[in-house]
């Protein structure tokens, strides 16, 4: 659907439009305001005129169809008037009252009532239950709220917000960057945030696009279109709310409990390479750092400060936030001495008050950061007032000529930031603008915008590419017991082991004997289970028992199994029992996929064992993996410090551990048509050197539709 008349119309009609104060009155002003060219057609039978333009009885009477229709009426006269817009062959509409999807079932239906009448005649909507559309750069509103000051309004930020008061909080406050569109896209009952992005990563004067977002529609389109923007380089900062997990979803496996659908978000977005943010202070900062001339092209920032204090708020801040501030080097910091006089600390924050000769120390401090390879961003920590009631009238523009003459030389950007968000002298900010950089607020939140588009220019790990297996193994076994959704602990280790995934030594067998042979082979100390489709979980049902050092010993084991077994109502038809190799040592992690419903498969990985649903320390990546995702994932649980070397027990063989993940993801990214979860727990990870072997397997299939193969 073309989205121009809807976002910049040449004629606007405002059914509605009034004299008296309110959205019928506002927009007709704010056109005014904005400079707009086109037609302006308020439609009210109670006017002859309004604010000076002809004002029209009905749609019918328009001279001519309309780009944009906005609806300033209450909702009962909404779908006749719509009707008439229809008719009229307007080409857009805007409608700004609530009451309906919001609110439940019935308007739900009268939503969809209207946006059939809508989509049928190809026109976009925005709304309703919305605040309309603001293009500064087109010189164009439909936007509800008066516009008072058009000056810096344009810019080059397309911001799309399913709240309408998340426009207005961004709205009040373009000190630091402009809008190139704003949408209040309300319920998207045709014109989605998908569809909005789409169109803004074609518009040139969108440099960077942010989202504030309740619901993703259409899943695969916004992936393609976060893809597409990450491919013209231009940043998607999303701010997802309403992120409560769905409880409501059939999960047999371990791992499929663990990826809650904010997780898997989250992980889809940066794999999409998408910017996400957890609040507004958060996007503003990385609007802004979008606004400089360069960007840092990595993660390691300096900061350089004339206060001890804020240099050890700072360093506790970002090591919490597991942010890069290398330290100086031996090199560096005798270079920065030799000026500065005696520097506390590792330099990093470098408090530069030194001798106090602060003229001096400050530019000193940033040629020697400028030159070291590990940092990408330089930041200048330093508070001026708002509204300047303290401090020297010449201070703030003083900073801007310092930090500019440090630039000049540099490829680097440079940064002034204020060590609270949003408190900055407005003359200071617009100054760092005029020299192409960017001042910040909030060690946090300026710093975390730094890193978060330092890690946005880093280039991106290339997709494995895998051994080329075919799905046939799972889909012979799924099509020759149809309908069925557990794959048993040996049937899925034989699948899985074919792709590469180590598994225990084992053997399946039906009778004692059969078991006493097999263990002698394999060798004691064996674990002897009941193996079942109809069993995906056996230490529940005293199924497993392990450490069976002698024929004695299994022969206990195995009767008492089998009277276990023999009590289970009904007894599963395909029961089993399965002897494999007991591993004595290792340390138990895990990894299993699950699938969600909107973004596909994604791998987890986690410390084992049954405390993963309690500790909730996993680490997650939707699929296919990236090179490198795998060793991430295992450093970045909290628990992978027990996988190192931890008095006098060797570290852990996380190579082999990751070529396990990797095994798995493939085998998964391979199958994904015909899977749902699997759960591979435990994992023993055995010393280094010897290897990871998988004890547990667990394959539940995707219920194939009828027809399938
Ligand atoms: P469940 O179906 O209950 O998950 P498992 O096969 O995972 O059954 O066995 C339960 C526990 O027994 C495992 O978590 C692991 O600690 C231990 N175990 C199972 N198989 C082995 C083995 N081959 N070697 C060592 N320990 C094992
Ligand atoms: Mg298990």
């Amino acid at each position: 659907m073309q989205l121009d008349p809807l976002v910049k119309p040449r004629s606007v009609a405002i059914v509605g439009a009034t004299d008296r104060v309110g959205p019928g009155r506002s927009v007709v002003e704010s056109l005014g305001a904005i400079g707009f060219s086109g037609a302006i057609y308020p439609v009210n039978p109670k006017y002859q005129t309004v604010l000076n333009h002809v004002c029209y009885p009905s749609l019918t009477d328009l001279p001519e169809a309309p780009d944009v229709v906005v609806f300033s009426i209450r909702k009962p006269l909404l779908p006749e008037q719509v009707r008439l817009a229809v008719k009229r062959g307007a080409r857009a509409a805007v409608i700004y009252d609530a009451g309906f999807a919001e609110l439940g079932e019935e308007g739900a239906r009268q939503q969809a009532e209207i946006a059939g009448l809508c989509r049928e005649a190809g026109m976009p909507v925005c709304g309703p239950n919305c605040m309309g559309i603001l293009n500064p750069t087109a010189r164009v509103t439909t936007y509800k709220q008066t516009l008072m000051d058009t000056n810096g309004l344009a810019g080059n930020v397309g911001f799309i917000s399913q709240s309408g008061s998340v426009v207005i909080a961004i709205l009040s406050d373009l000190r630091r960057y402009g809008i190139s569109l704003s949408v209040s896209a309300g319920n998207e009952a045709v014109t989605r945030t998908v569809d909005y992005i789409e169109y803004l990563i074609d518009d040139p004067a969108t440099k960077v696009i942010a989202t504030f977002t309740e619901t993703v529609r259409e899943p695969e389109r916004y992936v393609a279109a976060l893809d597409r923007a990450a491919a013209v380089g231009k940043p998607v900062v999303v701010l997802k709310v309403g992120r409560t997990e769905r409880t409501q979803r059939a999960i047999t496996s371990h791992t499929g409990g663990l990826a809650g659908e904010s997780r898997v978000f989250s992980e889809m977005l940066r794999a999409h390479r998408a910017i996400e943010v957890a609040d507004l202070d958060e996007m503003t900062e990385v609007l802004a750092v979008c606004q400089g001339e360069r960007w840092p092209r990595g993660r390691g920032i300096s900061v350089i400060t004339g206060s001890g204090g804020l240099a050890e708020m700072i360093l506790d801040n970002a090591t919490a936030a597991g942010l890069d501030l290398p330290p100086l080097s031996g090199a560096e910091r005798s270079e920065a001495e030799q000026v500065i006089g005696r520097i506390t600390g590792d330099g990093n924050p470098f408090d530069a008050w030194g001798n106090g000769n602060y003229a001096v120390n400050l530019p000193h401090a940033m040629s020697v950061v400028d030159k070291s390879e590990r940092i990408d961003a330089v930041v200048y920590c330093a508070d001026t007032s708002n509204e300047g009631h303290v401090g020297h009238p010449g201070r703030v523009l003083e900073n801007v000529k310092m930090l500019a003459d440090a630039a000049k030389s540099s490829h680097k950007p440079y940064y002034l930031m204020s060590s609270r968000p949003g408190v900055m002298n407005a003359q200071q900010a617009k100054g760092m603008r005029d020299v192409g950089l960017v001042q910040i607020g909030g060690t946090r939140q300026g710093l975390g915008a730094i890193d978060r588009i330092g890690r946005y220019m880093m280039p991106q790990k290339p997709f494995r590419t895998s051994a080329n297996r075919s799905g046939a193994q799972l889909a012979a076994l799924l099509g020759a017991k149809a309908g069925r959704r557990t794959i048993n602990e040996y049937e899925s280790k034989q699948l899985l082991s074919a792709f590469g995934v180590p598994v225990t030594r084992e053997q399946r067998v039906a009778t004692l004997n059969e078991a006493t042979r097999a263990a002698r082979e394999i060798g004691y100390p064996v674990v002897l289970k009941v193996v079942s489709n109809e069993i995906p979980h056996k230490t529940e049902l005293g199924l497993v028992a392990v450490g069976l050092a002698s024929d004695g010993d299994l022969t206990h084991a195995f009767q008492r199994l089998q009277q276990r077994l023999e009590r289970i109502e009904p007894r599963p038809s395909d029961a089993a029992f399965l002897v494999q190799e007991f591993v004595a040592d290792g340390i138990e992690v895990f990894a299993g996929i699950s699938r969600d419903p909107d973004f596909g498969l994604t791998l987890a990985f986690g410390m084992g064992g049954i405390a993963i649903e309690i500790t909730r320390d996993f680490a997650l990546r939707t699929l296919p993996l990236r090179e490198g995702d795998a060793e991430a994932m295992i450093a970045e649980t909290r628990g992978a410090a027990m996988l190192g070397a931890i008095r006098g027990r060797p570290a852990a063989d996380v190579a082999s551990l990751a070529a396990c993940l990797n095994a798995l993801a493939d085998f998964a990214h391979h199958n994904a048509d015909m899977l749902d979860e699997i759960d591979l727990n435990p994992i023993k990870a055995l010393p280094e050197g010897r290897g990871c072997v998988v004890v547990d397997a667990l394959i539940v299939a995707r219920p194939q539709r009828k027809g399938d193969a």
